[in-house]
This record gives structure tokens, sequence and C-alpha cells, in this order.
């Protein structure tokens, strides 16, 4: 991984900062992990770093700050080949940096890509026909056409699977879908919306590629978010959507099906957690290295030295885990508890990371100004979404118990 980031947020005294010798990128990947991949797979995640310091850090802030969304970057992202290497891609380690340094710049740009890539792409590339594929992925994986992901419910979120009230009723070779939609993200824009819905006949969870412009299709952004504030959630409402027989995706024909996609992007969910912690890291040190406080760098003070190494520590511990999860992944090894158990220790830590890191920058942490309120905030929809802490322990639990806490 890089040195640490020359963030234009942190402001000027800290931009200024002198960077000491000692300080370079191996310090931040403490272990060296991103020495697992090859040349060729490290010259890509530099590539990609390059381009999400240089396109996309310098838009977030404001974007973040107004609640909206940069289209102008997606140009960017596109030329990275992102979403091919996370749907069709079988390069787990590659894509988890891949991952990691997004997030590092910004969550939300990394959810939008996560969402469109990892839920939406993803979904099509596994569990769709070859029609499927031919009419929707390739739009996908230019980013011509947005995808969102739409299962969670405005009164079912961790039972949803069990308790959905969105229905599809067949007739003929079309679908007629019902119920409303919470917390999609880019649901506001995209052109088509993978929604889950109850099959009224045989009681199965089933997939259906939705078009934004069908009749009966709503989506209203949902406002005063405190965290992701660029990703555009939205509640979709489907009153009588009909949809073609041809648009249902039939690798999903039970919610186990869903289920498999969704180990996958706890997966990335975690490595976004790495993100996170490394980004509210690399901001906390460059700040106790500038700011000074009783005529020294608050660097220098143990306290604040131990809370950087507790940071540090945390993000090296969470991308240890994700390197593993990676490696099972590889070997096609991975059970969902494996999944479940990296995302709620990942997003534990990354919950004590930032609030370590907010607290290094005393005052200024609570300023979006200043780059670490962001960080802040952003880390708590993470760690609620993708399973929540309690869903993915329950889920860990009923593992190595073989009882379920929460049938
Ligand atoms: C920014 C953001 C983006 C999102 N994007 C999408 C998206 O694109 N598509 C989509 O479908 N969904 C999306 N979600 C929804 C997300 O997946 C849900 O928020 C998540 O599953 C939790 O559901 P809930 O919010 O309804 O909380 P609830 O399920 O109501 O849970 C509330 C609290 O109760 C706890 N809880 C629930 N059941 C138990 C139990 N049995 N034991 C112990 N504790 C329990 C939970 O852990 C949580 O702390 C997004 C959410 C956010 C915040």
């Amino acid at each position: 991984m890089s040195t640490v980031i020359d963030s234009p947020e942190i402001g000027s005294t800290a931009a200024d900062a002198a960077t000491p010798e000692f300080f370079t990128g191996s310090t931040t990947d403490f272990f060296s992990y991103e020495d697992l991949l090859t040349p060729e797979e490290r010259q890509l995640v530099a590539q990609a770093r390059a381009v999400f310091e240089r396109d996309v850090r310098p838009v977030v802030a404001e974007h973040w700050n107004n609640a909206t969304f940069p289209f102008e970057i997606v140009p960017a992202l596109t030329a990275l080949n992102l979403v091919e290497l996370c749907a069709r891609g079988n390069n787990f380690l590659l894509h988890g940096f891949m991952t990691l340094e997004l997030s590092r710049v910004d969550a939300s740009i990394s959810t939008f890509v996560g969402v469109h890539s990892g839920l939406f792409a993803a979904a099509i590339a596994q569990l769709g026909t070859d029609d499927q594929r031919e009419r929707y992925l390739d739009d996908a994986i230019s980013l011509r056409k947005i995808g969102a992901f739409a299962l969670t419910e405005p009164e079912h979120g961790s039972d949803v699977s069990r308790n959905m009230e969105t229905t599809a009723t067949r007739s003929g070779d079309s679908w007629t879908l019902n119920g409303v939609k919470r917390w999609i993200g880019s649901g506001t824009f995209a052109s088509n919306v993978l929604v889950w819905a109850r099959d009224t006949a045989d009681d199965q969870i089933k997939g259906f590629i939705v078009s934004a412009a069908l009749d009966g299709f709503t989506a209203e952004k949902i406002e005063n978010k405190i965290a992701l504030r660029i990703v555009q959630n939205a509640t979709i409402t489907l009153e009588n959507v009909v949809v073609a027989e041809r648009d249902r995706l039939p690798g999903a024909t039970s919610f186990r099906d869903t289920n498999r996609l969704l180990t996958n992007s706890r997966v990335w969910v975690g490595w976004q957690t790495v993100g996170l912690q490394f980004a509210a890291y690399d901001c906390a040190l460059r700040y106790a290295l500038d700011r000074q406080q009783f005529g020294k760098p608050i660097a220098s003070f143990q306290l604040v030295q131990e809370k950087l190494v507790r940071m540090l520590e945390n993000a090296t511990t969470s991308l240890g885990t994700m390197v593993r999860i990676a490696q099972l992944q590889q070997t096609g090894t991975l059970r969902p508890e494996h999944a479940a158990m990296a995302k709620a220790s990942a997003s534990t830590r990354m919950r004590e990371s930032v609030a370590l890191g907010r607290s290094v920058l005393g005052g200024n942490g609570i300023s979006t100004s200043w780059g670490m309120a962001r960080i802040f905030a952003d880390a708590e929809a993470l760690y609620t979404y993708e399973g929540s802490y309690e869903i993915n322990t329950l889920v860990v639990g009923r593992a190595i118990t073989g009882i379920s806490a929460f049938q």
C-alpha cells in the first residue's frame, strides 16, 4: 500500500507537514500483505490507487456534504474494469485490495461500485441466463447502465428472508410485483433494479431484473442520512409492476441462492472496513505529526502514540483476516460463517479505529473539512449493512453450537 495520503481535506497546516524519513508505505501495510500479490497485480492496484487519488478524492468531500453523487467520476472507474473483476473475475485477493484502496479514499464510492458489481452484476453473471447476460451484463460492466439490489423492506431488514412482504404473482409469461423496498443504494438513478419478491404460488423468494422505466415503479430518495451521504439510497415502491418471465433470475429459486451472493458481498464489506481503518489511520497520523500542543507535535505524547498504534493494529489484524478469507474464496472453501465472522470482527475493530482517529483530531475530528468526520460517520453504515454485527455474530453462533438464535 501507498504512503500516507496527502489529503486536501486535511487542511493546510497538516498538508504542509514534513514527512519523516521512516514514514514509508511499508509502515502502513505493516506486515506487507500486499507482497502476496504478483508484481503485475501490484501494478494494477497502484494504477487504481493513482486514479482514486486523482479523480475521486478531490470531489468526494463536497459531494458528501451536499449528499449528491459525483457522476463525473464514473468514466475513470469504468477504465479500471472494477465491475468485471468483481462480477466475473476469480482473483479474490486482487479484488480485495482494490476494494480496500477505493474505500480508503471514499466509502460511499466504494459502496456504489460494490452494490453495482457485487450484488447486481454478479447476480446476473452467476444466477442469470445467457440471454440476460447478453442483454444486461455488458452495459453493467462498462457502467453505462447502473444496477441496484432491492432486498430490504421498511418493516423487514434482518428478518427479510423469513418475512418478506413484496410479492410476485405469475400469470402466463409475466409476473406482477407489489411491495416496498427500503435503503436501496443508487436506487434514485439506477436503470435496472434486482428486486427480490416472494412467489405467491410456492412462497419462495425469487429475483427479478426490473427496469426503473416500468409503469408502477417509483423511487424516492432517503434524506437526512449521517453516513455514506454520497450513496443515493431510495425507498422503491412497486405497484403492479409487470415483469417478463425472461427477466426472472432462474438461478435464484430460494433464499439460499441469494445467500450465496450475500456471503461474497459480506466479504467485500469486510475489505471496505479495512480501507476505512487505513483511511482513519492515515488521517490521524498526519494530524498527530503536525498538530502542536504544549510546544510539541501531539504525536510525541505517549497516549496519542497508543491510539495510533491501536488503530494500526486493528487495521492490520483486519487485513490479515481478509487476506485469509480471500484464500478460502480462491480454493472454494469459504463458508457463510467464515464471511460472517470476518465482517463482524473487522467492523467492530473499524468502529474502534475510527473513534480513536476522531479523538486524535480533537475538535477538528467532528468537522467534515478535515476528512475524519466523514470516515467516522461512514463506518456506522458499514457496521449495519450486509448483515448487522449482531446478525453476523449469530450466524457464527449457529455454526458453532448447531442452534440458531434467530429463527
Ligand atoms: C447506507 C445503507 C445502504 C444500504 N443499501 C442496501 C441496498 O442497496 N439494498 C438492500 O436491500 N438493503 C440495503 N441496506 C439495508 C441493510 O441491509 C439493512 O439496514 C440491514 O440488513 C439491517 O436491517 P434494518 O436496518 O432493518 O435493521 P433491523 O433488522 O430492524 O435491526 C435493528 C437492530 O436490531 C438488531 N437485531 C435484529 N434482529 C436481531 C436478532 N435476532 N438478535 C439480535 N439483534 C437483532 C440488529 O442487529 C440491529 O442492531 C442498506 C442500509 C444502509 C444503512
